[in-house]
């Protein structure tokens, strides 16, 4: 762009299109770029937290369907116990055998005996703590009613065979067991929540029931293991842990084996209601979506708690997102070179058309051409730009044109205006303003030169009389024809003029005294000889002749000269030259 036009139309406060164009696709990217990546991060949260809840969900449903399916399964054992009226070693070891997650059969009997059979195979803890040998099978204990201080452990392996047996002190009564209490006078099972055991690291709950027409009741431990299997089923995942608990914080079970972190969330929130669905928090400094789903067990209110890391969790949502803004992002950068490029298609033709009013402003309009351009609206306003060139250039045209017509009327003006301004308007002679500046003129010459000129002043005599017998109008013709006759006995050099009133005046350059008295002699005779047309009589003049001197120093000097000359003809009887000596 040439630097005159950036200065005079690029001011500081302006842009250009090109800017314009630019800064407001760069704005609009911004605000989409921004757009997209809030939207994207809201939806990539919202979806991670709706896939923990669905995974939730799921696996609430999977572990309360289990835990009906292990209830009946329960209830049904523990109904089949119930008809057998004794205690049998056969049948509880075979109800054992066939049920994995059974701890162990006992019967309790109102008058304070009591009869157990334990699965060893339920824990490896189990072997230890009994002394028990890798043959072992089975733990019996019994207590008789009529002994009530004396426990019988026995040790029998798999065929029921007792391998080794002890008795020891004892302090347990079963009537006074909850369990044993709770079934009395029930007409159904009972089911304790669930709680931990003693002598094995599990938790598990009690089932009992009253036997048919007595006071014993017969009672079976289950462990809750089998959730861990359902929640391993569910999560696959190292950055999620769930968690089963009881509504009094009893963690029944856990995916990890690891309850730090549901101990910790437990001290610091007292109420649950608020995670049904997932929240964020920070624990251990770390932030978890935490979600928290109640679900009915037949006696107890358990829930189920998933611990998600959210920055694993959001993790593949939030790479997806960057993924997408990258491309995003890549295709607005393929844009800016067409937007460059399409900018330029409109701004170069706009710079050459400002070029194109310099010219116009410059008076170029040879210079003023058509635009080529594909955008139309340019190409229109290039083609009206010339159009206004050649209205402009026509118009000045004949402006011009038009101001050398007056131009040349004035200066014929001006030249009659100055005709009238040195004529006299009677005779068409000379007028004084003329006689003035022609004195004048004559003197510098002869002062510069030493040249000598003649002054010849001439006065009609008793003009007056003319006038008065003849009228007004005769004298103007007879000064009117006067002029005429001057006129005839003149050189082209010698400038006539009329004085005054009646009075004529010549002024004859380069001419001596002599030749002016010669020239006044010959005025006096012809104006006396001519015949007037409009005045019968004679008429004749008073001449004064006088010639320049060096002693001159006014113009007006010379012509008091010709005067005195002109007053000693009159005085001396009219009609004749007197020369000013
Ligand atoms: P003298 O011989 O002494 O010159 O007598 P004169 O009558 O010619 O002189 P005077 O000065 O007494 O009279 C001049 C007269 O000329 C007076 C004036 O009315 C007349 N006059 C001056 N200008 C004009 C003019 O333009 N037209 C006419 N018709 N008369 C004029
Ligand atoms: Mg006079
Ligand atoms: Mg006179």
């Amino acid at each position: 762009m040439p630097s005159i036009i950036s200065k005079l139309f690029l001011k500081k406060e302006q842009v250009s299109l090109k800017a314009t164009v630019l800064s407001l696709f760069f704005f609009i990217t911004i605000i989409l770029v921004l757009l997209l990546i809030s939207q994207l991060l809201y939806f990539s949260k919202k979806l991670s937290y709706e896939s923990i809840n669905l995974k939730l969900t799921t696996l609430v449903k999977d572990i309360q369907t289990s835990m009906t399916t292990n209830n009946k399964t329960n209830a049904n054992v523990l109904s089949l116990l119930s008809f057998q009226n004794s205690a049998n070693l056969k049948f509880y070891t075979k109800i054992l055998e066939n049920n994995r997650s059974l701890y162990a059969v006992y019967t309790g009997y109102s008058n304070g005996s009591f009869y157990e059979v334990i699965n060893l195979n339920i824990h490896p803890l189990l072997r230890k703590i009994y002394n028990a040998t890798s043959k072992d099978q089975w733990l019996l204990i019994e207590i008789l009613g009529s002994k009530p201080n004396e426990k019988k452990v026995t040790l029998l392996d798999k065929d029921l065979k007792p391998t080794s047996f002890s008795i020891t002190e004892n302090t347990y009564n079963p009537t006074l067991r909850p369990w044993y209490k709770n079934a009395l006078h029930k007409k159904t099972l009972i089911k304790t929540k669930p709680y931990e055991f003693s002598n094995i690291p599990s938790k598990g709950v009690t089932y009992a029931q009253q036997l048919e027409n007595s006071e014993d009741v017969v009672g079976i431990d289950v462990l809750i293991y089998d959730i861990q299997d359902i929640l391993k089923k569910h999560i696959t995942v190292a950055y999620m842990d769930a968690y089963l608990f009881t509504q009094d914080r009893l963690i029944i079970s856990s995916l990890m084996n690891d309850n730090t972190l549901l101990e910790l969330f437990f001290k610091k929130h007292s109420s649950f209601k608020e995670f049904e669905t997932p929240q964020l928090i920070t624990l251990n400094n770390k932030e978890y979506i935490v979600q928290i789903l109640p679900f009915k067990n037949t006696n107890s209110s358990d829930y189920v708690a998933l611990f998600s890391k959210y920055d694993n969790v959001v993790a593949p949502y939030k790479q997806q997102t960057y993924v997408l803004i990258a491309i995003f992002i890549a295709s607005l950068l393929v844009l800016i070179p067409l937007i460059i490029y399409f900018s330029n298609i409109i701004v170069k033709p706009i710079y050459k058309l400002v070029e194109q009013s310099q010219n116009i402003k410059n008076r170029k309009f040879d210079s003023v051409n058509n635009i080529e351009s594909p955008v139309l609206e340019v190409a229109l306003l290039s083609a009206s730009i010339k159009e206004m060139s050649n209205a402009i250039y026509s118009y000045q045209h004949s402006l011009e044109k038009k101001v050398q017509k007056r131009t040349q009327e004035l200066s014929l003006k001006n030249q009659e205006l100055l005709k009238l301004s040195i004529t006299d308007k009677l005779t068409g002679l000379y007028n004084r303003v003329k006689l003035d500046k022609t004195l004048q003129d004559e003197m510098n010459r002869s002062l510069r030169t030493g040249d000598v000129f003649c002054v010849i002043l001439m006065d009609i005599d008793f003009f007056k009389k003319i006038n008065d017998g003849y009228g007004h109008q005769t004298g103007d013709d007879v000064l009117i024809e006067t002029a005429q006759v001057l006129q005839k006995l003149l050189r082209k050099t010698d400038v006539l003029g009329r004085w005054g009133g009646e009075e004529f005046l010549i002024i004859s350059p380069l001419t001596s005294l002599e030749n002016g008295v010669k020239l006044a002699n010959k005025i006096n005779l012809f104006v006396q000889s001519h015949p007037y047309s409009t005045y019968k009589n004679q008429v004749t003049m008073s001449i004064g002749v006088a010639a320049f001197q060096k002693n001159i120093t006014k113009p007006e000097e010379i012509v008091a000269n010709a005067d005195k000359a002109l007053y000693e003809a009159k005085h001396n009887g009219r009609n004749q030259v007197k020369i000013f000596q």
